[in-house]
């Protein structure tokens, strides 16, 4: 499955055209809610990614995509306006796998996605990460504390998977919730509290490990 996200409806009809021409299954957005509402449900193998976009534009999704342990994987093909110099090397700096300079050709496009799909990386090796008494593996989903495992909530476990695969940083409730609870989450920032709060108290004695940094949100600790 190639996701394709252009605002444009007739180059974004042709791209999906010609995929399923190639024998891809694809699906068009027409902007970067829609990719993100669709990515909830589905992983695709490649997004082709526009950068101008009505609302978000197409860096800062890449930015978030790359962000998020859900989708950073995903790769992704950015379409640049006119070739601009500046956009290609932000893409590329943000984590793009490729671009293709507007207007592009068609046959370009499919060979650009060939190539890209052929040297992904097979499945990142499973990550297991650990900080003092806590351990989390990435491939069965599971969390033990003091080797016995936590029942946490989707949120709670990818809340853990964030402060684990970045020790020491510090996140805002905002990035929290763009992070965890998807780009478009608008609402208040309490359902960080409340969740980091159920997630302090099913890791029992490691409960310390995230720290509360005042008037700026949370971080787990680098050391236990
Ligand atoms: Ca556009």
């Amino acid at each position: 499955m190639i996701f394709c996200v252009e605002d444009e409806q007739s180059i974004r009809d042709l791209m999906l055209y010609t995929l399923s021409s190639a024998g891809f299954e694809a699906k068009g957005f027409a902007c970067g809610k829609d990719l993100i509402d669709a990515l909830q449900a589905e992983t695709p193998q490649l997004i082709m990614l526009d950068i101008i976009l009505p609302g978000e534009d197409g860096l800062s999704l890449l930015k978030k995509l790359r962000m998020q342990p859900a989708t950073k994987s995903i790769p992704i093909i950015m379409a640049t306006a006119k070739g601009t110099e500046y956009d290609k090397v932000i893409g590329l700096d943000l984590g793009a796998d490729d671009y293709l300079a507007k207007p592009f050709g068609m046959m370009e496009m499919l060979s650009r996605i060939k190539a890209v799909l052929r040297r992904v990386r097979p499945a990142e090796p499973i990550k297991r990460l650990a900080l003092g008494h806590l351990a989390l593996n990435q491939e069965t989903h599971t969390v033990f504390v003091h080797n016995v495992p936590a029942q946490l909530t989707l949120k709670e476990y990818q809340l853990l998977c964030l402060f684990l695969e970045n020790p020491g940083r510090v996140f805002t409730r905002e990035q929290l919730l763009e992070l965890i609870w998807g780009i478009a989450y608008t609402g208040e920032t309490r359902t960080v509290d409340v969740h980091i709060g159920t997630l302090r108290m099913k890791l029992g004695e490691c409960k310390d490990y995230i720290e509360t940094v005042r008037g700026v949100g949370y971080r787990i600790k680098e050391k236990p």
